[in-house]
């Protein structure tokens, strides 16, 4: 008999069908004469109604049937009596794949703290929370792959290991092969990275930005969709070590053409996941409102299904960096000091101003563009002002920054001028700068970070319970 999955089953496998369904065993319980086995195989948040006859199987093949057991049953399918699902399967074979010892498994049928199952992260998947968070992780990434190739978008794969350190020096890992006791070292007593595996210093990419540019600059648009490295040692809940970037990069866009695709793409990304995830959402929705549920009412979010709905449905407010900053020095907010970090021009704006712009000032998703150069990096495009680049950060509700993105400076000797003045090693770039030499054109990407936009979607307050397996300072667990 073929397996049928159990979101197959219950949406719309007949009754009076035998079936053959295979999983784990959320909850055992008996009474009289029947056994009821809610049954769960990651198809779908919901469970399947397992009913044994306690006079058809053993008493010792019922004992071992705990939460947490691995089962195969055969049985027919039948209208069910109990509310909650319209059927049920009435076991006429049982086999157990795999015990679970009822003392020691540790995801007990009862409300766990998210630290617990943080701790636990190999068992986690088995808890709706989870199972609800990875299927929607699932299908946010078809989704985006969906929207970039409809749009005739190639999934350029930029390398891992890079020996550019153009961005973001000192808060990269370095790979190596040379014995961190013992290094080689050279006549002046430094390290020789000559004697190393690519004969060069490397590190983990922090960004395919670069090298999606020269895609770009030949295929049109592209975009790359990879794991992500930073070795900041910022220990917050919106930052991982290791994330999950997705960077579109686009030939003959200008800066609004570039906060036009971002839009249309985050919007699109979340009508998908509420035509496609509506259960698992409807179960984040609530598990979110017990949560908030002794909460203050201004202290408690909106519904998460309303504010998906609400992000989608309404225009994104762009303004000026200069704007944002009028704005913030004129709130009372600020003028009553309850913000932690300074606000002026030319500083760069914390998590705390994004959010007071998102959620008090605007109540919208917010674009800002155009930030004062000094804080931007060397590759985007310089303004006619000679203060500015044309750069643009997407924030959102409750995450502040989820997108960063640029028009890039097209321009060979603006470019160049601005890497010496970064301090920008300008030789090791030669293949960067190739672009600008060659038939250069206007060009314009960003960077979505995938595990921001998941804590969006899912109404998760933590960064560590969107990935797997979270890589944070000082803990690569798993
Ligand atoms: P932030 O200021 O929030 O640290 P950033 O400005 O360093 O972010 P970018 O270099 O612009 O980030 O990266 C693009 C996107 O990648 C960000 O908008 C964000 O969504 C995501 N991102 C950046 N750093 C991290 C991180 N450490 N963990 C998870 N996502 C990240
Ligand atoms: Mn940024």
């Amino acid at each position: 008999m073929i397996r049928k999955k159990v979101r197959e089953i219950l949406d719309g496998e007949a009754t009076g069908t035998e079936v053959l369904v295979k999983g784990w065993v959320r909850t055992h319980r008996n009474s009289k004469n029947v056994s009821f086995i809610a049954l769960n195989d990651g198809s779908t948040i919901r469970n399947l109604q397992v009913v044994a006859d306690v006079n058809h199987f053993s008493g010792e093949l019922l004992g071992e049937i705990n939460t947490g057991a691995a089962l195969s049953v055969t049985g027919i399918l039948a209208a069910s009596a109990g509310s909650g699902q319209a059927v049920e399967l009435v076991a006429r074979e049982i086999v157990l794949l795999g015990g679970a010892d009822p003392e020691n498994f540790p995801m007990q049928p009862k409300k766990h703290s998210l630290e617990f199952l943080r701790e636990n992260a190999h068992l986690r998947f088995r808890t709706n929370t989870f199972g609800a968070i990875f299927r929607i992780r699932h299908a946010m990434a078809f989704a985006i792959h969906d929207y970039f190739n409809r749009r005739g978008f190639y999934y350029l794969h930029t390398p891992i290991i890079t020996a550019s350190d153009a961005e973001g020096a000192g808060q990269m890992f370095r790979v190596t092969t040379l014995d961190a006791l013992q290094p080689p070292l050279t006549e002046e007593g430094k390290v020789d990275f000559s004697a190393d595996f690519f004969g060069r210093p490397t590190n983990l990419t922090v960004s395919g930005q670069l090298e999606g540019e020269l895609g770009a600059t030949a295929l049109g648009e592209i975009y790359t969709f990879g794991p992500t490295f930073r070795a900041e040692n910022s220990n917050t809940t919106r930052h991982l070590a290791e994330f999950w970037m997705i960077e579109p990069e686009m030939a003959f866009y200008d800066l609004k053409d570039n906060m036009d695709l971002a839009e249309d793409f985050l919007k699109s990304l979340i009508r998908y996941a509420l035509d496609h995830c509506s259960e698992d959402l409807a179960f984040l929705a609530t598990r979110l409102r017990e949560e908030e549920k002794g909460k203050p009412r201004e202290q408690q979010s909106m519904d998460l299904i309303e504010k998906l709905k609400f992000v989608a449905d309404n225009e994104f407010v762009r303004l000026t960096y200069t704007e944002a900053i009028d704005i913030l020095r004129n709130s009372n907010h600020y003028k009553k000091k309850k913000f932690q970090f300074p606000v002026e021009w030319g500083v760069d704006l914390q998590s705390e101003h994004e959010r007071y712009l998102v959620e008090n000032h605007f109540r919208k998703p917010v674009i800002l563009i155009n930030y004062p150069k000094e804080i931007k990096a060397f590759y985007m495009k310089q303004n006619d002002d000679g203060k500015t680049v044309a750069a643009m950060d997407v924030l959102f509700p409750q995450i502040g920054e989820i997108i960063g993105g640029s028009q890039r400076e097209e321009d060979y000797d603006k470019l160049v001028a601005r890497m010496e003045e970064m301090h920008i090693p300008v030789e090791e770039m030669w293949w960067y700068l190739d672009t600008r030499r060659y038939g250069t054109v206007p060009h314009s990407g960003f960077g979505l970070g995938f595990e921001r936009f998941i804590l969006f979607i899912t109404g998760m307050g933590n960064i560590r319970d969107v990935i797997a397996f979270p890589r944070t300072p000082r803990n690569a667990e798993f």
